[in-house]
């Protein structure tokens, strides 16, 4: 299997200026941030925009983008849980209403920042392969209704297959506001940003130990007042009892050749939505820029025992599974190759959404667990973390998302048998069987799964 920097469509088709410079020696700084994707490079953006004195020193292990932040699907949603009626039963109405505007507010912003990312403000399609699928989404758009959100709108099965033409479909909602984007243009434009902005950027650093006010690494030691964990779902590698609180799971994908003319008419596809179906675990996927599909699937896999690293980066098994899915999507493209296909790991939670705290009596801040849903709320998560780190007032410091951790994880060996014992429950109710006790239990504490 090819390596990740030539399997991945994004990081192999990414035109590199600056060659990784690697920390030698110590130095010293005013925060120093672990981790060179999404969540480190918008940190270190915020304290510079807060505070341009402020020295930021930003350690990345490979080069930006190595993690989840190179490897995404590029679907981007302006809801910051995984739907506004999540945000509902996780937070409340009051903070879901709060979480939704902040949402809109983040996405615009982004959209301004991100121009020459490749970034189209598409919206999504929610699809549904099944009649009980079309009453959950329509349910999802009455809850972001009557949160103030305009702009959804149902589809009829005809009227989705007149957007996007696969027999499957049996309705679709349409989400405004989101869009896709190509993602390594978007984390090398942030590190171009930051570094004009006096930020020290070392890759191909790899981080060894997190100590009060010292980040250590092979080439030397950064002393800092403060360090900021950005490390999403590698971050039990340095701090193992964050795993209390998440898991690392793989989601893989696969990018196809560019459609011929003739092929993109079989499918239409004019408005270029972003689209995710309405299972539990759900097929995502995407035209790119020069209009290869990219068809992904949220079955995530756990590696016992919380297993992040390269022997994860592939699965024959997902991408046999994959084809076989798109070829029952769209039967007149059956013969499309896909010559590119990656692995990627994502920190999920069980209320979907990121987690913040501190280490080391407040000196170390982290935020992780975006659960396969990071490029807008990393955006937000960065902001959060400047305003911690140089203690300055925020609205968004108040959040319960922030201020509340998700209900934890058990340890191995009953991990992987909780995670067996879901993966079996949510099949049989994507085959569309009742929920069955063990849900409905989880449901009732208000446990989600996704990726
Ligand atoms: C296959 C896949 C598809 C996805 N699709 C979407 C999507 O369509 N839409 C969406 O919104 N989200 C999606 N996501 C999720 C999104 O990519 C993540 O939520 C987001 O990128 C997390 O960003 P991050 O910066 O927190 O973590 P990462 O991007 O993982 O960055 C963490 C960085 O820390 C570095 N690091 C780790 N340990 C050390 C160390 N010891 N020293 C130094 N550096 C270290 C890593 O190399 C890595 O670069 C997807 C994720 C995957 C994997």
């Amino acid at each position: 299997m090819r390596p990740i920097e030539q399997s991945c469509f994004w990081l192999a088709t990414r035109p590199r200026c600056v060659a990784p410079v690697p920390l030698a020696g110590n130095c010293r700084a005013d925060v120093a941030v672990v981790g060179g994707g999404f969540t480190g490079l918008w940190t270190a953006f915020f304290l510079k925009q807060l505070d341009p004195a402020c020295e930021v020193v930003v350690l990345e292990k490979g080069v930006t983008g190595y993690g989840g932040s190179g490897r995404n699907a590029g679907i981007v949603s302006n809801c910051i849980d995984h739907s506004h009626a999540a945000a509902v039963s996780h937070f409340g109405r009051e903070e879901a209403a709060r979480l939704a505007r902040l949402g809109i507010e983040n996405i615009d912003e982004l959209a301004a920042f991100a121009v020459d990312c490749d970034f189209e403000r598409t919206g999504q399609l929610h699809v549904a392969l099944t009649a009980r699928q079309m009453d959950d989404l329509s349910r999802g758009a009455e809850v972001a209704s009557r949160l103030g959100i305009d702009g959804y709108r149902t589809l009829s099965a005809a009227q989705a297959r007149a957007e996007i033409d696969s027999p499957l479909y049996q309705g679709a909602v349409f989400v405004p506001g989101g869009g896709i984007i190509n993602p390594v243009k978007l984390v090398d434009k942030l590190a171009r940003q930051i570094r004009e902005l006096g930020v020290k950027l070392f890759e191909r650093t790899a981080v060894s130990a997190v100590e009060r006010q010292a980040v250590r690494t092979p080439g030397g030691t950064v002393s800092a007042q403060k360090v900021i964990l950005a490390t999403d779902a590698y971050s039990h590698h340095l701090f193992p009892q964050l795993l209390a609180r998440f898991i690392p799971l793989y989601d893989y994908i696969l990018v196809s050749e560019p459609l011929t003319e003739a092929q993109l008419r079989c499918v239409g596809w004019r408005n270029r939505q972003g689209v995710l179906d309405g299972r539990t675990f759900f097929n995502y996927y995407r035209l790119t820029a020069d209009n290869r599909i990219l068809w992904g699937t949220s079955e995530a896999v756990y590696y016992p025992p919380n297993r992040v690293d390269e022997g994860c980066d592939h699965s024959q098994a997902h991408y046999d599974a994959l084809l076989a899915s798109f070829r029952r999507h769209f039967p007149p493209l059956a013969e499309l190759a896909f010559p590119y296909a990656w692995g990627g790991p994502i920190a999920s939670t069980t209320r979907l959404t990121p987690f913040f705290g501190t280490l080391s009596g407040g000196s170390i801040i982290y935020a992780l667990g975006y659960t396969g849903h990071g490029i807008g709320s990393t955006r937000l998560a960065g902001k959060i973390l400047a305003h911690l780190a140089l203690a300055r007032p925020s609205e968004l410091t108040g959040l319960r998302l922030v201020k509340e951790k998700p209900f934890p994880y058990p340890p191995e060996p009953l991990r992987w048998l909780a995670v067996q014992a879901v993966t079996r429950s949510l099949r049989r109710l994507d085959r569309g069987e009742k929920p069955g006790l063990l849900l409905a239990a989880l449901d009732a504490l208000k446990i989600g799964f996704s990726s």
